[in-house]
Formats: C-alpha cells, sequence, structure tokens
C-alpha cells in the first residue's frame, strides 16, 4: 500500500516530479536531487516499506539488480570509474527518508567524495566477541 506521507511513494505514484532514468515492475531509479556525484540516482521498491528491515526480499533483490543495471551504465555512458551502493537504515545510519533506497553513486577518479572516518586498526578481543553475538 502506497504512504501518502511518503515522498518516495508520491514520486511512484507521480504526484510530485522526478528525473527517472529507470522502471520494472517492482522497481523505479531517479536521479538524487543533492547529487554527491555525477549521475547519483536512487533505486527503490514501489511498493512502499520503511528500510531494510521490513523491504520485501523479492523487492530487495530486484533494486540490488536495477542498482547492477544503473552501475554498468554509469560505467559505460558517464564514464565512471567506480560506484558505491548505500543504503542507510535508521537515523543513526543517517537515514532522512523513510522509504527504502540504495543510492547509486558513480565515482570518479579525483571526485571529492571521501570516506568520513579514519580506519583504525581494532582490538582482536573486541572484534571477536562482536562476531560471537553475530553469529548467535
Ligand atoms: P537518505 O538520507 O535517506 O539515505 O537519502 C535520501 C535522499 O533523498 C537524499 O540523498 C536526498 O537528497 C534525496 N531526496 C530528498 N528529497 C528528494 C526529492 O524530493 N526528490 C529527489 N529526487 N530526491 C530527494
Ligand atoms: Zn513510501
Amino acid at each position: 500500500m502506497p504512504n501518502t506521507d511518503c515522498l518516495f511513494c508520491k514520486i511512484v505514484a507521480d504526484d510530485i516530479p522526478a528525473i527517472r532514468v529507470a522502471e520494472d515492475e517492482r522497481t523505479l531509479a531517479f536521479m538524487d536531487i543533492n547529487p554527491w556525484t555525477r549521475g547519483h540516482a536512487l533505486v527503490i521498491p514501489k511498493t512502499h516499506a520503511t528500510d531494510l528491515y521490513t523491504i520485501d526480499p523479492d523487492d530487495l533483490s530486484a533494486c540490488a539488480l536495477t542498482a547492477q543495471r544503473l552501475a554498468e551504465r554509469a560505467r559505460d555512458n558517464l564514464g565512471a570509474q567506480g560506484v558505491n551502493l548505500l543504503n542507510s537504515c535508521g537515523s543513526a545510519a543517517w537515514q532522512t527518508v523513510f522509504h527504502f533506497h540504495l543510492h547509486v553513486i558513480p565515482r570518479y577518479l579525483g571526485d571529492p567524495l571521501t570516506v568520513p572516518i579514519t580506519a583504525q586498526p581494532g582490538d582482536i578481543a573486541e572484534i571477536t566477541a562482536a562476531a560471537q553475538e553475530l553469529r548467535a
């Protein structure tokens, strides 16, 4: 069911405009209005789901396939030298629009994006403890 308060459901319904780049039975892809790099697009399921926890597995698969198709087009049509896929699940993970989406971010050598953290070697005991909790 569409969520009447949801921005991306309104885009699916064509109630608000978006620059569409791909569409199939389950998914829609359109340009992000605040692009991190040239060609930055968003892939969403047409059926509303808040986030990674709640999206239908077949919709998730379909979104991944659409993202792969867009990544190929970014490489072949835009000359991207790489692509980042990003999903933010929850406010703590930077999610701001609560309709599942995959960011497809074409990357170009020398583009201004940087990783927002300096990686440091971790404590092996703590890594192992976290792994144990993840396996449970
Ligand atoms: P999030 O922060 O949830 O991972 O990503 C939401 C994305 O949606 C942001 O990158 C933001 O620029 C984009 N966005 C927000 N409002 C609109 C809109 O009205 N149209 C389009 N095309 N993108 C939007
Ligand atoms: Zn929605």
